[in-house]
């Protein structure tokens, strides 16, 4: 199915909705949360479209595919995620091209993204992505090592570091989640009382995000509910 302008902005009114709610229950500011829209193997014209009903911010997780897109939509104003695998040979284009990189999980990778940022941009926005659940094959480093990696990414003259991010197996029953999301916040906190001033939780997807924004959250990565199912 062929998702048209009209059809879009309400999706988009709907997970608005939603956001606001689980923010209003949570005791929080909807306004404190922002909505990435994970655009992958969606066409430019969609993300066009969401853009035009009001969406700035989009992640993407597959750099050619995503230079395409950066592409066509340039003459918009919009920040880009990276939310992908991070390698070594995509990194100088990553650092080029985005706003924001989400899922640093090793020192080498930083240390790169940091040198290969322009001198005439602002710093990359970069997060630490943490493996907290059982994930095999989709990165992040764990908990453990994460103070470490915080406080070397921190000192990079070219990144900005501003948070956590994690990417937990999906669970039929999202409230599952809750202790994955919690223990994510409780690190933040962690490194914030040793000196960081991070305030970025990257976590909660389509099928999660209400569970993420109870916890604390403050973007949510959100693809095939905004956009339908994936090609
Ligand atoms: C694909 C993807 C998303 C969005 O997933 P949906 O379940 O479609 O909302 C969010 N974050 C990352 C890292 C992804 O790869």
């Amino acid at each position: 199915m062929l998702i048209g302008p009209q059809n879009f902005a309400v999706r988009l009114r709907d997970i608005r909705d939603r956001i606001a709610r689980a923010a209003k229950s949570a005791g929080r500011d909807p306004a404190s949360i922002t909505l990435v829209a994970v655009g992958k193997t969606h066409p430019a014209a969609l993300l066009r479209t969401a853009a035009t009903a009001g969406v700035t911010d989009f992640g993407e997780n597959y750099l050619q595919e995503a230079a395409g897109k950066l592409d066509l939509l340039a003459d918009l104003p919009l920040r880009w995620h990276y939310i992908g695998r991070l390698q070594a040979n995509k990194t100088r284009a990553i650092a080029t091209r985005f706003d924001w990189v989400h899922g640093v999980d090793r020192a080498d990778i930083a240390r790169r993204l940091s040198e290969q940022r322009s001198p005439h941009a602002p710093p990359l926005n970069v997060c630490i992505q943490v493996a907290l659940a059982a994930e095999t094959n989709k990165g992040g480093i764990p908990p453990a090592g994460v103070a470490d990696l915080a406080a070397s990414t921190a000192q990079l003259p070219r990144l900005r570091l501003r948070g956590l991010m994690c990417l937990p197996p999906p669970q039929a029953d999202p409230a599952r989640q809750r202790p994955v999301f919690a223990a994510m916040r409780a690190l933040l906190q962690e490194l914030n009382a040793r000196g960081l001033a991070l305030d970025t939780l990257s976590m909660g997807m389509s099928e999660d995000f209400e569970a993420a924004i109870a916890e604390g959250a403050t973007m949510v990565r959100i693809g095939s509910a905004l956009f339908g199912p994936r090609q």
